[in-house]
């Protein structure tokens, strides 16, 4: 079994379509990082937020980064759901910083995710970074869209702990939405650390489309 060792990483991105995807898709893997090597630089990139969401991202990512020495928080207000029909914005956006940074890991949301606006931020990051390991991230949703992913990153049930009761307490304008409790983050964590034989139960998976040896 191949293993990825967090020290030799020295920069990430994390870019997220939404206010909250990066923390649900990927915010343990990211506590897990940081908590193994808190030297590793990040930039986290929320694509599309405003006001009171732009405020909540901006808090939420303080706190997942909240070891991180060296972090860089963007929060853009591209339009929400219309992503694919503000492309050539979001290219350009994307153009732009990539000439800024070459991190050594990638967070992105998964290729073939039903919402468009995910699906478009996955493939402007594989369109931008062409020479970087990318990791495609899933998020539970309405449309029943959950793959199977290949690569899982077992978590600590205090990590596990952390990642959900910030997530929900930095959304609040989020509570009303019948999938954003506590419980369902918790059971795909869950689901996940049963087919990584996650010694602490819980996991998180990541799609892996390309690794270079
Ligand atoms: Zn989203």
């Amino acid at each position: 079994m191949l293993k990825i060792n967090f020290d030799e990483i020295k920069s990430i991105l994390c870019v997220g379509a939404h206010a909250d995807d990066i923390e649900i898709g990927c915010g343990g893997t990211i506590l897990k990082l940081l908590a193994e090597n808190s030297s590793i630089e990040v930039h986290w990139i929320v694509l599309s937020a405003t006001d009171e969401r732009a405020e909540e991202a901006v808090r939420s990512a303080e706190s997942f980064l909240r070891e991180a020495q060296d972090k860089h928080i963007l929060v853009k207000d591209f339009r929400d759901t219309f992503f694919p029909y503000c492309g050539t914005e979001i290219k350009e956006f994307f153009n732009d910083f990539s000439r800024e940074i070459s991190p050594d890991l990638i967070f992105t949301h998964w290729l073939e995710d039903r919402h468009q606006d995910h699906r478009l931020v996955s493939e402007l990051t594989w369109n931008t970074f062409r020479d970087h390991l990318v990791l495609e991230y899933e998020i539970a949703k309405y449309e029943g869209d959950l793959g199977k992913p290949n690569i899982f990153v077992p978590l600590s049930e205090s990590i596990c702990q952390r990642k959900v009761e910030t997530t929900v307490s930095a959304f609040r304008s989020q509570q009303s939405k019948k999938w954003f409790t506590p419980d369902a983050f918790w059971s795909l964590l869950r689901i996940r650390g049963i087919e990584s034989n996650s010694p602490s139960k819980f996991a998180e998976a990541l799609h892996c489309r390309k690794l270079i040896l």
